[in-house]
């Protein structure tokens, strides 16, 4: 059975855009993952399909309507166990450990905002997650849907060949990655780290771990502290 991306989406013509190519594109051919599009203007109110109004208590913008997004996830046929998120700057950040829950199960379901977003009942009604991928405001859910499903997808078993393997990626340990070089050796007066070409495994490991730990500690003190909660914790746990 392969995996299911579902999208609830203004723009069905965004999907699967980049993720046609490259590593996602191919598992798509080889049928390792399907996206289907539910076009919400398709459930629309009259001549017009109108799918959002202004808010309740004033103030600018529009909003998508709850009675419009029920009818998009009915007609959807995405199966009741997939996680139903909602991709909107007000939800909790997207994580690595988020990515790995959803390509362990069966699939998504993704509903993407426009205007000033999606009337807050239905989402409480289908018990829709919401999930943001960084303190910034897009245009529309559907590019953060995007990200969320190539996250996904690279995961997916058959999808990544070796070279490509996500095993030591960043965020595996709960630290960002060590530096990567290749050849040259030397390129404009710049010289690749002598350990890495001394063929010492081991103190390339430890070299590496370092850099990760600093890299961390630099440019994100919220991941450091709580990668130094944890060896705390499995330190105490272990005597
Ligand atoms: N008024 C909303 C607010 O301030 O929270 C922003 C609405 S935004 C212009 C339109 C849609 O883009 C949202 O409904 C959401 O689906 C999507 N969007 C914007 N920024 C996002 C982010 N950082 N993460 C996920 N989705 C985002």
């Amino acid at each position: 059975m392969n995996w299911q991306a579902t999208v609830l989406t203004l723009f069905p013509e965004m999907f699967p855009g980049p993720l046609g190519l490259s590593l996602a594109g191919r598992a798509l051919e080889k049928g390792l993952w399907t996206c289907r599009t539910e076009d919400l203007r398709q459930h629309g109110l009259g001549r017009h399909r109108a799918v959002d109004d202004t808010p309740f208590g004033g103030g600018a913008g529009m909003v998508i309507r709850p009675d419009v997004v029920d009818a998009a996830f009915a007609a959807s046929q995405a199966p009741s166990d997939v996680p139903r998120v909602y991709l909107t700057p007000r939800g909790r950040p997207l994580t690595q450990q988020d990515v790995r829950r959803y390509a362990a199960g069966s699939g998504v379901l993704l509903l993407c905002g426009r205007f000033e977003g999606v009337d807050e009942r239905v989402l409480q009604a289908h018990g829709v997650e919401q999930v943001s991928i960084g303190d910034y405001i897009l245009s529309g859910g559907e590019t953060a849907a995007l990200v969320l499903l190539d996250a996904c997808v690279r995961l997916l078993p058959g999808v990544m060949g070796c070279e490509e393997s996500g095993v030591e990626e960043s965020f595996s340990e709960g630290l960002l990655e060590y530096p990567h070089y290749t050849r040259p050796a030397e390129w404009e007066g710049r010289a690749v780290p002598e350990i890495l070409l001394s063929g010492n495994h081991a103190a390339i490991a430890a070299w590496r771990q370092k850099q990760a730990e600093e890299i961390t500690r630099e440019r994100r003190p919220d991941l450091w502290s709580a990668w130094l909660a944890r060896k705390e914790r499995n330190m105490a746990e272990a005597v």
